[in-house]
């Protein structure tokens, strides 16, 4: 039998397989699961995306593009983040990937050796860490804690940096806790990443889902000085419901946009070329689809928020975008007699049958996650049976 590399021996798996497992099991044996685990919006993809790329491949576009993207793709990309952002990029500045996600592994890559450390807040979206490592760096983590509203200080970033810091990643919107930093903030974080000349990484996945009035601010826009310390990382997933499609994109230093095209042109070749006619049309026509999906998360999200923070044992911060609340369930998992609040997420699954996931794996032992990318209906159905499940076992 080959023996595995060292690499993925040492990767953790996703702690949310173990949960969507069992769900999934519980599912194939009739139980009536509710999952609240889901990283995805529940709507279709917009219809005139969908037409879009139907037409593209009709007029016989079927065939690799270049590594780094269609150049009509990358225009939009750069009127995206001009329009929405005031970022003025060049083409060379811009690179396309198979999701956010891959160009983040892309980015790593390129940028990392052997032990370089990247800054990464707690709680953390799960793959931060796992590709810093898969690149062969250090993950160095600063506790963004519920009373500072999971968001870290300027003077805890000074603290982490060492002479190995080579970046610092920040995801405003946050998954999972759905904070954003303001603008005030970013420019305090970012003063520091300055003074130490450290990349700033900014994921900015969730900038359309947003709520009640607030603002999400690009750390890259705030001085010309710091869109150049930073590369800005976002994508077409969350906002036009195009998970599936793959399509995500960095905006930044064209050197290290040069390397990881040459990483892309032996790994992927290009992004499915099909996907990213689609994201041409997402782009560039109508956003009225973007907007509804936004009010409709925000309304599941305000009826939700309250009725969650009723039950025995759960605060929970509201969240101001993403489609994710985190709520403290550690006193919950106290009451109905858990030793933590993995045991307790089980137990919700098992007998409450809502599939949660538990905060460990963002990070944050105390808390879970719960997705609102669900129906109304069912949302207040899991909701309903969390507070039967905690009241019966007080
Ligand atoms: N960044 C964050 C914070 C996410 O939550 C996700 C998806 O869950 C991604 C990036 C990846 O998105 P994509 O579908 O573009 O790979």
């Amino acid at each position: 039998m080959t023996k595995l590399a060292n690499r993925v021996q040492a990767l953790t798996p996703s702690s949310t397989l173990a949960i969507t497992a069992k769900a999934k099991e519980l599912k194939a044996q009739g139980q009536d699961v509710i999952g609240l685990g889901a990283g995805e919006p529940d709507f279709n993809t917009p219809q005139h995306i969908i037409d879009a790329a139907f037409k593209s491949m009709n007029e016989g576009h079927t065939k690799y593009t270049p590594s780094a993207g269609l150049p009509k793709l990358k225009e939009e990309i750069i009127n995206k983040l001009s329009k929405d952002n005031g970022l003025l990029y060049q083409p060379n500045e811009i690179i396309v990937g198979s999701g956010a996600k891959h160009v983040l592994y892309t980015l790593f890559q390129a940028i990392l050796d052997e032990g370089d450390e990247v800054i990464i807040p707690i709680p953390y979206w799960v793959s931060y860490p796992e590709q810093v490592k898969l690149a062969g760096g250090t993950p160095v983590y600063v506790n963004g804690t519920e009373e500072q509203s999971f968001k870290i200080t300027k003077e805890q970033l000074k603290e982490a940096i060492t002479d190995k810091t080579k970046a610092f990643l920040i995801n405003s919107p946050s998954n999972p806790t759905g904070m954003l930093y303001t603008e005030e903030e970013l420019r305090e974080l970012g003063q520091v990443c300055l003074d130490h000349d450290i990349l700033i990484v900014s994921d900015e996945i969730y900038e359309k889902l947003i709520y009640d009035g607030a603002k999400h601010v690009s750390i890259a826009s705030i001085s010309e000085e710091l869109k150049q310390q930073t590369i800005v990382v976002n994508g077409v997933s969350k906002s036009y419901s195009m998970t599936g499609w793959r399509i995500g994109y960095a905006a930044g230093n064209a050197e290290i946009v040069k390397a990881m095209t040459n990483l892309a042109s032996h790994s992927t070749s290009n992004p499915t070329t099909t996907a990213q006619y689609g994201a041409i049309a997402a782009l560039s026509g109508p956003q009225d689809k973007v907007e509804e999906m936004r009010v409709a998360f925000e309304e599941r999200l305000n009826i939700i928020y309250d009725k969650l923070t009723a039950i025995p044992g759960i605060t929970c911060l509201k969240p101001q975008g993403a489609f994710y609340l985190f709520p403290n369930a550690k006193k919950a998992a106290d009451l109905t007699g858990f030793d933590n609040v993995d045991a307790f997420a089980g137990a919700l699954l098992e007998e409450a049958l809502v599939a949660v996931i538990p905060g460990s794996g963002f990070g944050a032992d105390d808390f879970i996650r719960l997705s609102y990318a669900t129906s109304l209906d069912q949302l207040e159905k899991a909701v309903e049976r969390i507070h039967s499940f905690v009241l019966s076992k007080m």
